[in-house]
C-alpha cells in the first residue's frame, strides 16, 4: 500500500473559523484539506437568521452564509472530506491526525472543531431529543410550538435569549434554573424577568423528560432545591441552554486546555499553540465572544500564521 501523501495544511471543522481559514489558505495556494465532522456548516447551520454578520444590511440565513463561505472556499481550491479525528500524533513532522483506521499526513494544522451544546443527562432527555421535544436551539424549533407552553432550562444569556426568543411563539415560557438569580447581563435578565409570557423557576433543577413512553415530551419534572419537592411542568417543548462543550477531546493532549476544556493558545497569540504549525481557531478556542465574526478573524489569523510558518519551513 502507498504511503498516504502529506498535505500542506489539513484545517478540522467547516463552522466559520474553519471554512475562513480554507478560503485565505486556498487563496495562498496551499490547496487545503478541510475534514468535515458530524455537523458539516457547525452551528450557524442551526440558525435561521443572522443580523450580526458584517455586509448584510437586511441579516442572512446561517445555513446560507455556511453555503457561501463553502463555496467561495471551493473556487480557492479547498478540498473536502469526511473525517472525524479521534487522536494526534505532534510529536514527528509532518504530523499526524488518525480518523479510525486512517492516517492523514499533514504539515500544518488548523484546529476549528467549535462547541457543542451541553445536555443535563436528565432521563427522558436522550431519548426525546431532536424533534420529539427536546431541543438546544430556539432559533430553529421555537416556530413548532406555537400557543404551547415550553421549558428553558438554563439561567444564562443563552437561556436568557432562548426563552425571550420562544415568546414569539409559546403560551407560556418556563425558565427553569438552579438558583435565584440569573447569570445572565442585566439587561437580558431584567428583559426576562418582567415578561408576562416568562414565568422563572427558581432553585430548581431538572429530574426527568416525561413522556418517553409515548414518544413525545408531555412535561418536564423538576426539583425544588430548598423546599425538596417535586412538580411536573406540563409542556411540549424543552430548550436545553446551559452552556457549550468544547470539541478539544482528541487533541488534549499534547495540546493544553483551560479548565473548561477550551484550547489555550500560546501566550501572545489567540490562535497559535505550543506546537510549531499547528493552530486552532474559533469556539473550540475562544469562551468569551463565540460570535461568528470572531470565529472567522480567528480562522483568518491561523491561516496566515500557517502560510507564513510553511513558508519558513519549505512549505
Ligand atoms: P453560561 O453563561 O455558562 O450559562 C450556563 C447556565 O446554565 C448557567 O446559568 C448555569 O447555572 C446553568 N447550568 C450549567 N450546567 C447546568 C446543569 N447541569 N443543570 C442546570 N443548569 C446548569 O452559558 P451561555 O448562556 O451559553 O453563555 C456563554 C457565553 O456566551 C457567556 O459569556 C454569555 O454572556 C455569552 N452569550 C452572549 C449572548 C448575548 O450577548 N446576546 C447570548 C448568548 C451567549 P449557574 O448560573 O448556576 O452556573
Amino acid at each position: 500500500m502507498s504511503a498516504p501523501s502529506v498535505e500542506n495544511v489539513v484545517i478540522i471543522g467547516t463552522g466559520c473559523a474553519g471554512l475562513t481559514a480554507a478560503i485565505y489558505t486556498g487563496r495562498a495556494n496551499l490547496s487545503p484539506l478541510v475534514l468535515e465532522g458530524p455537523l458539516p456548516g457547525g452551528q450557524l447551520t442551526t440558525t435561521s437568521e443572522v443580523e450580526n454578520f458584517p455586509g448584510f444590511p437586511h441579516g442572512v440565513d446561517g445555513f446560507q452564509l455556511m453555503q457561501n463561505l463553502r463555496e467561495q472556499a471551493t473556487r480557492f481550491g479547498t478540498r473536502f472530506e469526511q473525517a472525524l479525528v479521534d487522536r494526534v500524533d505532534f510529536t514527528c513532522q509532518p504530523r499526524k491526525l488518525f480518523a479510525g483506521d486512517r492516517v492523514i499526513l499533514a504539515r500544518s494544522v488548523i484546529i476549528a472543531t467549535g462547541a457543542s451544546p451541553r445536555m443535563t443527562g436528565i432521563p427522558g432527555e436522550k431519548e426525546l431529543y431532536g424533534g420529539k421535544g427536546v431541543t438546544t436551539c430556539a432559533t430553529c424549533d421555537g416556530a413548532f410550538y406555537r400557543k404551547m407552553d415550553v421549558a428553558v432550562i438554563g439561567g444564562g444569556d443563552s437561556a436568557a435569549e432562548e426563552a425571550l426568543f420562544l415568546t414569539r411563539f409559546a403560551s407560556r415560557v418556563y425558565l427553569v434554573h438552579r438558583r435565584d438569580t440569573l447569570r445572565a447581563s442585566k439587561i437580558m435578565a431584567d428583559r426576562v424577568t418582567s415578561h408576562e409570557k416568562i414565568t422563572c423557576v427558581w432553585d430548581s433543577v431538572p429530574v426527568s423528560v416525561e413522556g418517553v413512553a409515548e414518544g413525545a415530551v408531555s412535561g418536564l419534572r423538576v426539583r425544588h432545591l430548598k423546599q425538596g419537592t417535586e412538580q411536573v411542568l406540563a409542556v411540549k417543548g424543552i430548550f436545553v441552554a446551559i452552556g457549550h462543550l468544547p470539541n478539544t477531546g482528541p487533541f488534549a493532549p499534547p495540546l493544553e486546555v483551560d479548565e473548561q476544556g477550551y484550547f489555550k493558545p500560546a501566550a501572545g497569540s489567540a490562535v497559535r499553540t505550543h506546537v510549531p504549525g499547528v493552530y486552532v481557531a474559533g469556539d473550540c478556542a475562544d469562551h468569551v465572544y463565540r460570535q461568528a465574526i470572531t470565529a472567522a478573524g480567528m480562522g483568518c489569523a491561523a491561516a496566515i500564521e500557517a502560510e507564513r510558518w510553511l513558508a519558513g519551513h519549505g512549505g
